[in-house]
């Protein structure tokens, strides 16, 4: 066991529990894991102020699955959730940190499935339930008793289930559960209203709240960048063409994933290494050193390895992995800058993050601007810089040591000299795309939404080989309309934005949704004919990835 493990291991989990968190690669709990943990093993009410990408996940996970008790085969531990999306993220969270708990089975329990196999599945002895209310409801009105051995209960998201108007359904799940239960509440805010359930529902509740004081981080300009989590290894690529860098350390939040990082960049060509808390100290010794003396240029690390790492030739931090909290951001992009030299740090937020990256925003006091991916004329241009720029300090005295051997050449050859110069131009580029067709033939062709989750599965969403090839027509279901929005992959679009998007506000039942297909510069979305200029007008202002949706009717003719 590394030593940074003993992060995880001080909580005295379950051998099981740490087993499997060392498995995911989480080298040490972040800041909301290392307060909640205890509270929650301890048996205590909590309340914790925490959002998407803060690790609270695992925060309430790892401690409920901790004190569950595996024998038994009846649900032991309730888990709210706003959406069926995240009740699907938090379900695969617990299966996860549970894979070495034999006997430890989760089901999640949301609309727009069938209820009997759910229903089945609790019956069948499922200790760990996520559901989200409305859904769950419906189950207590078929049985009241389904939720009388539940001891454990998580609201995750509170202030967003308020949001979205399940209040009365908090009341009845709250009765149908036995009194004496502990009772965990997450949310982003605390307002007026989850301050009044958590009177009435918790009991002498400890309160968590990650401390955000206001930081300043003056030298370094700051970015960022949307992205799918599946896109990322060729967005930072795509970047890496354009940033005019020195030295640079990306951040990414597993050991697996520094590796993975790092040797994509290899294969590029980049001089590259993994810097993570499995590498022993002298091995991380050595290539901090090599960073420094510029045997290494790009450094992929996890928090914990980069400790203390101090290179001033870093200009650039790529933020790869969300960090956990703003003090942590505020920590690695001051990586750069350093001795008054100018920084810059680029961010990838995933959709989901977004709120994380309002939060950087409002401790750090600054905007973090916008950046898209850089298209192909703006790759061409940086990389005839970079030609110019080894070229230029060549020519000075190249004409004196070797301007009679092209003399001859040319005569030799019977070329020109524009000939012959081009020649030597194509072998020292080493086949090197330098034209904007032949850029655009070698880009990466940005992925749909893989890894697929099981909701675009249902959507029928298929990954596709981008917008220049043509493809049949998919036939339309009957009573269904085919609409386009210009919003696409390269907006960092995924089937399941739009889903989502169109579900929460359209009002929608998933099944109404049908195929779902995400195009790099637009999306078709195929929805019920009837009633459709209504629901359209019902989305006219929905966004989605911060852009305006504008969803209208597609005809293909
Ligand atoms: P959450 O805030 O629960 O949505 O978690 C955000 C992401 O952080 C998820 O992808 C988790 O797998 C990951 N994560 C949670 N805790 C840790 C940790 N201690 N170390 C590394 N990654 C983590």
């Amino acid at each position: 066991m590394t030593q940074e493990t003993g992060g995880f291991a001080a909580f005295n989990l379950n051998p099981n529990i740490l087993a499997a968190v060392i498995a995911t690669g989480y080298e040490e709990p972040s800041a909301i894991q290392q307060q909640s943990i205890p509270i929650i093993m301890a048996g205590h009410d909590m309340i914790g102020q925490a959002q998407t990408g803060t690790g609270k996940t695992a925060a309430f996970a790892l401690p409920i699955l901790h004190r569950i008790d595996p024998a038994k085969r009846e649900p032991q531990a309730l888990i709210l959730a706003p959406t069926r999306e995240l009740a699907l993220q938090v379900a695969t969270a617990f299966e996860t940190y549970a894979k070495q708990m034999p006997g430890v089975t989760v089901v999640a329990v949301y609309g727009g499935a069938p209820m009997g196999p759910q229903l089945k599945a609790i019956r069948n002895g499922a200790q760990i339930v996520v559901a989200t209310p409305g859904r769950l409801c419906d189950h207590l009105r078929r049985d009241e008793k389904v939720l009388a051995t539940v001891n454990h209960l998580v609201l995750d998201e509170a202030d967003e289930m308020l949001k979205l108007g399940f209040m009365d359904d908090l009341e009845v799940i709250f009765k149908a559960l036995p009194a004496t239960r502990q009772t965990v509440l997450f949310s982003a805010t605390l307002p007026q209203s989850i301050r009044a359930i958590a009177e009435r529902h918790l009991r002498d509740p400890q309160h968590v709240k990650i401390q955000t004081k206001t930081q300043t981080v003056t030298a370094i300009e700051q970015a960022h960048l949307l992205v799918h989590a599946d896109q990322k290894t060729s967005a930072v690529l795509s970047l890496l063409e354009v940033e005019d860098f020195d030295a640079l350390i990306m951040f990414v939040r597993t050991k697996q994933a520094t590796l993975d990082l790092a040797s994509a960049l290899e294969a590029k060509g980049y001089k590259a290494a993994a810097l993570n808390g499995d590498i022993a100290q002298n091995q991380r010794e050595r290539v901090i050193d090599s960073l420094k003396d510029g045997r290494l240029d790009i450094v992929v690390a996890t928090d914990v390895a980069a400790r203390g790492l101090d290179v001033p030739r870093i200009t650039h931090v790529f933020n790869v992995d969300m960090p956990y909290d703003p003090e942590s951001y505020v920590h690695r992009i001051g990586r750069t800058g350093r001795a008054g030299r100018e920084g810059r740090a680029l961010l990838l937020v995933t959709p989901r993050e977004r709120r994380m990256l309002q939060v950087i925003e409002r401790v750090t006091g600054q905007k973090v601007a916008e950046v898209r991916l850089p298209d192909a004329q703006a790759v061409l241009d940086a990389r005839i810089k970079k030609l110019t720029n080894s070229l230029a300090p060549l020519v000075a005295d190249a004409e004196s040591t070797h301007g009679d051997l092209l003399d001859r050449l040319t005569a030799d050859i019977g070329c020109s000299p524009r000939a012959l110069a081009a020649a030597l131009l194509r072998k020292a580029t080493n086949g090197q795309a330098l034209t904007l067709a032949a850029i655009e033939r070698e880009r990466p062709l940005v992925p749909n939404s893989a890894p697929r989750e099981r909701s675009s599965e249902r959507t029928g969403d298929r990954p596709d080989r981008g917008d220049r090839e043509r493809r049949a027509p998919v036939p339309l279901a009957e009573g269904r309309a085919r609409c386009r929005t210009a919003l696409g992959a390269r907006d960092g679009i995924a089937a399941k934005n739009l889903l989502g998007a169109i579900l929460n506000e359209g009002g929608l039942a998933r099944e109404a949704i049908g195929r779902i297909q995400v195009r790099d510069s637009f999306s078709l979305v195929e929805l019920p004919e009837d009633g459709l200029e209504k629901l359209l007008a019902k989305l006219k202002d929905t966004r989605v990835a911060g852009k305006q949706l504008k969803l209208r009717r597609y005809r293909e003719d």
